[in-house]
């Protein structure tokens, strides 16, 4: 199978120079190459962008929300299939598959209130005759580059709220599950999403390069690993780019000795192992503070015996393999880091046996994890949890703090009061107060703080739009030249 560039409301026909394999990762197998673009088929999808843009800009609200509709009826109709391509690529189950397109229509809905989001501000008679109001005017060709982690929920994040807006957009998918992307656009295209308003080009640095470098792309939506996310911040905003570039994590559950531990030992469990760890807001550490440690260590191990692995498609897994061979064998280092290191290994997912030659890391645990050590510092994203100990709340909370990362965060507790301390005193963008994973609804925006985002605009929701718009100002006043007005010479109904 070849997966190929859509650009121009069609399928890309030429011949690549440069191909990449995309792997089933339950089995191991090649199942599509696909192209790289080089620099040619960036010009060729940014021209086709750039050209659609007047078009697009100035049809009307009503028709842009009209396709927004349409693409959320066909996106729920098409659901299962679509979960079973990320699956395919990704190795995800089809239900967190299914889960990652149920929040991506949140984003759908929320750009489907396009007309009401828009309206800027009047304020009549600011000086005698004079009024003066807003407009969000789109900001033109703009690039959106993506994780492999989340295929449809990530582009989805920005593409519905950009093109809303009145923007057009070149998406580069990642290039380990591109069939995603692709589908997503033959959907638009299905809605009635005219040609060049959403182009999909596949590809890796070269074509991500040539984004940021382009003079007609004029903002990036990045969302990746830290230091790609700042390379890609700091390229796009050194080529006169608005840029907003999310990046790792590195996510700290806080268990307080008042907790449900029953709870926060289901929650540490789907929050850790869900999607085998490939999750930005995956929890990678929970805290346990004193003396909870040695009971709720306990129940964590109870719960992984019973997770079931296997392939993604059956419907009795609930967790799948690693996406690449390469990130298996990086993942399973950590491990042996952590050996190395000195935490205590509770369970062990190296030797896990499933069918079918796939890229397979059982759910590993570790206790008495401690700042020095690699795995504690270091963003894994596979199915490995680490237990570190605090000997009180203010204890567990610099450990939170002290983290370079500052995405999602947790506490799980019963005291309301300890819980609002640390919603003011935590140095993360999203906090759950006895939620694990505290991704925000889709008219709140999503983002963390420190290396975790760089620039200053959130992604979806109100600091979407914020994003895909540039404001005007108009100061207006219409003289009556029989009021001794200026007379600029019009007749008098132009
Ligand atoms: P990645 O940084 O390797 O790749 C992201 C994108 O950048 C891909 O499209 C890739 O093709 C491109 N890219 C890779 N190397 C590049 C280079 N040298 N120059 C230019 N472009 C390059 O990330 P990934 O492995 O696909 O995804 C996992 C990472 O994404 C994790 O770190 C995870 O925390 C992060 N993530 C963050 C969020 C968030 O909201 N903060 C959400 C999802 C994933």
């Amino acid at each position: 199978m070849r997966i190929s560039h859509w650009i121009d409301g069609k399928n890309w026909a030429g011949v690549a120079e440069r191909t990449g394999e995309v792997f089933d990762p339950a089995t191991g197998e090649v199942r599509a190459h696909v192209d790289f673009a080089g620099d040619g088929q960036v010009e060729e999808a940014v021209s086709a962008a750039a050209r659609a843009f007047p078009g697009w800009r100035d049809t009307s609200l009503a028709a842009r929300s009209r396709v927004l509709f349409a693409f959320r009826e066909l996106l729920s109709a098409r659901k299962d299939d679509l979960a079973k391509i990320i699956t395919s690529e990704h190795g995800k189950v089809e239900s967190d598959a299914a889960g990652e397109i149920a929040r991506a229509i949140e984003n759908v809905e929320y750009a489907c209130g396009a007309p009401q989001l828009l309206k800027g501000g009047f304020s009549e008679n600011a000086s005698r005759g004079v009024d003066v109001f807003s407009l969000a005017q789109p900001l033109g060709v703009v690039g959106v580059i993506s994780p492999f982690n989340f295929p449809a929920m990530v582009p989805l994040w920005f593409v519905p709220n950009a093109i809303a807006c009145g923007n057009t957009v070149v998406l580069k998918p990642s290039e380990k599950d591109p069939s995603a992307a692709v589908f997503i656009a033959e959907l638009f295209a299905e809605a009635g999403l005219p040609p060049g308003v959403l182009n999909v080009l596949h590809g890796d640095k070269v074509a991500v390069d040539g984004l940021l470098t382009h003079p007609k792309v004029k903002a990036i939506s990045f969302v990746g690993s830290t230091p790609i996310a700042r390379y890609v911040y700091e390229t796009g905003t050194a080529n006169g780019k608005r840029v907003q570039a999310l990046g790792g994590a590195k996510n700290h559950m806080v268990v307080l000795p008042d907790a449900d531990l029953d709870l926060a030992a289901d929650a540490a469990v789907s929050a850790g192992f869900g999607s085998a760890g490939e999750r930005c807001m995956a929890v990678s550490v929970v805290v346990a503070v004193d003396p909870v440690g040695d009971e709720l260590v306990a129940k964590i191990a109870e719960r992984m015996a019973r997770l079931r692995v296997g392939n993604g498609h059956d419907p009795d897994s609930e967790m799948g393999p690693l996406v690449t061979s390469a990130h298996r064998a990086k993942v399973q280092s950590y491990v042996d880091a952590g050996v190395a290191e000195g935490a205590e290994l509770v369970v062990d997912g190296r030797d896990i046996a499933v069918e079918g030659g796939g890229f397979w890391l059982g759910p590993t645990l570790f206790d008495k994890v401690t700042p020095g050590m690699s795995i504690y510092t270091d963003e894994i994203f596979g199915p490995v949890l680490s237990v570190a100990r605090a000997a009180s709340y203010d204890a567990a909370l610099e450990l939170v703090n002290a983290s370079r990362y500052g995405n999602g965060t947790a506490i799980f507790t019963n005291d309301g009061r300890a819980a609002r301390r640390f919603q003011n005193e935590v140095e993360v963008g999203m906090v759950g107060l006895n939620v694990p994973i505290p991704v925000p609804v889709g008219y709140y925006s999503f983002g963390g703080w420190k290396d975790s985002l760089f620039g200053d605009s959130h992604a979806y929701g109100p600091q979407g739009f914020h994003f895909f718009t540039r404001t005007k100002v108009v100061t207006s006043r219409w003289p009556d030249p029989s009021q001794g007005g200026v007379n600029l010479g019009f007749p008098r109904n132009s």
